[in-house]
């Protein structure tokens, strides 16, 4: 499986790295070795001074598909759950500044901690999710899913035209605004519609 991860998807979150509005989706990928499940720790690791969270929607991929057209892209997933998108925001300023690919700053072993999934309908509105991140118990983040820039259609259609789709595959589709850094002996809870789904420390 694959994880397909979508940068600069909330404008506030766009505005406060200083970036432009995006007019098409900014998409890297991240390879299986990113994920943590069952609120195991999160590892601090030693080629960054500047790990960020990112707290983000994930949807689950439940069929295969190319080129999906946007109306049938429904039909692609069945499952949203929360992750954090762990960014090393020192080494993506470096390969940001040097138009070098993203990778090393996001892709990382243990970068995306994974939540508890829902079935899509157990949510009553797909356009009307909301979710947040607590740290150390405090909200850090929170935002909803009808302020993205590109809708999980649109998302699974233009993804689908570069990317096959595999069952199992993961799309984190971006962060609202107030991303900050975490230190060891932090710890996140992300939660959808008020219910807790991961938590974790920073290790
Ligand atoms: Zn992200």
């Amino acid at each position: 499986m694959k994880i397909i991860a979508i940068g600069r998807n909330y404008a506030a979150h766009a505005k406060e790295l200083n970036n432009p509005l995006p007019t098409e989706p900014v998409v890297f990928l991240m390879p299986s070795t990113c994920i943590i499940q069952r609120n195991k720790p999160f590892y601090y690791p030693d080629f960054s001074n500047d790990i960020h969270y990112e707290v983000e929607l994930v949807l689950k991929i439940s069929r295969a598909g190319k080129n999906v057209d946007e109306k049938f892209a429904h039909r692609y997933y069945n499952e949203i759950g929360v992750g954090i998108d762990f960014t090393a925001r020192d080494l993506q300023k470096k390969a940001k500044e040097k138009g070098l690919p993203w990778e090393k700053a996001k892709a990382f072993d243990g970068a995306a901690p994974l939540g508890t999934f829902i079935e899509k309908e157990n949510l009553s509105d797909l356009n009307n999710i909301s979710f947040k991140l607590n740290m150390n118990g405090e909200e850090v983040q929170s935002g909803n899913s009808g302020d993205m820039i590109f809708s999980f259609d649109q998302l699974i259609s233009y993804v689908s035209k570069f990317f096959s789709l595999q069952i199992g595959d993961l799309i984190f589709t971006g962060t609202p605004s107030g991303v900050g850094p975490v230190k060891i002996g932090d710890r996140l809870e992300a939660f959808i519609e008020g219910e807790s789904l991961l938590n974790f420390p920073v290790k």
